[in-house]
């Protein structure tokens, strides 16, 4: 009896969360690997803003003329508001990635609407038009798709990763893996707030090796909006 009831949590599980956010971000990728949009990339950053190390990142990003993706932390926004109205300034895309990195994974739809609709609230008062939700652990749940669609936002997940957030990788490493695993119109996701010890800074490290030898490479950045 038992190991029924499991199994039908675990299914329900699966279909209303762990099915739909995996088949979603698989799809986005298939998509923008059939695209053809040539040798561009689109950097995008998560967590944030995280003080000194999203201040790094953006002196490295301005030096290069990037204009890249912000999915902010409402937490952290509304900590460093400073940060947001220089995004803004810069020419970045700011998007929503929940008020406190809660995972919507078992929540319900209470909690799904007010985790919008409070992260769109408050970095619309810092001045953003927001148009893009990226989901924290890349989690959504049933709910998240009707909100969105009513709210107006853009789901974006993303194509590459490097484990940035890890205390285990070294600058060298994350660049490495960008360098290994980019390919023409893909989106990066990498963090400039929370991950393990000292790991925004290593983002930003890795980025100033592999933004030079990416451009080598003949590739451009936009935000992920450019195209649409
Ligand atoms: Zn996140």
């Amino acid at each position: 009896m038992m190991w029924i009831l499991a199994a039908a949590a675990l299914l329900i599980v699966l279909c209303y969360s762990v099915v739909p956010s995996f088949s979603l971000r698989y799809l986005q990728t298939s998509k923008r690997k059939k695209a053809g949009r040539g040798k561009v990339l689109y950097l995008t950053f998560d967590d944030g803003p995280g003080g000194k190390d999203t201040e790094a990142l953006l002196d490295l990003l301005d030096e290069y003329g990037i204009n890249a993706s912000f999915f902010t932390v409402a937490g952290f926004a509304e900590q460093y508001p400073e940060l947001i109205v220089r995004m803004r300034g810069e020419g970045h895309l700011i998007g929503i990635h929940s008020v406190h990195h809660d995972n919507a994974l078992f929540r319900g739809n209470k909690f799904t609407y007010s985790d919008l609709a409070e992260s769109m609230f408050t970095l619309k008062k810092l001045g953003c038009d927001v148009a893009y939700y990226r989901p924290p652990w890349g989690h959504l749940n049933l709910f998240t798709l009707g909100w969105i669609r009513r709210l107006n936002l853009r789901l974006l997940f993303w194509d590459v990763m490097a484990h940035d957030w890890s205390d285990k990788e070294t600058p060298d490493t994350i660049c490495t893996k960008l360098m290994h695993r980019v390919f023409p119109g893909a989106v990066i996701c990498l963090h400039d707030g929370r991950g393990e010890a000292g790991a925004p800074a290593r983002t930003v490290e890795a980025l100033r090796m592999a933004i030079p030898m990416l451009l080598e490479k003949g590739y451009r950045f936009k935000r992920v909006d450019d195209d649409e």
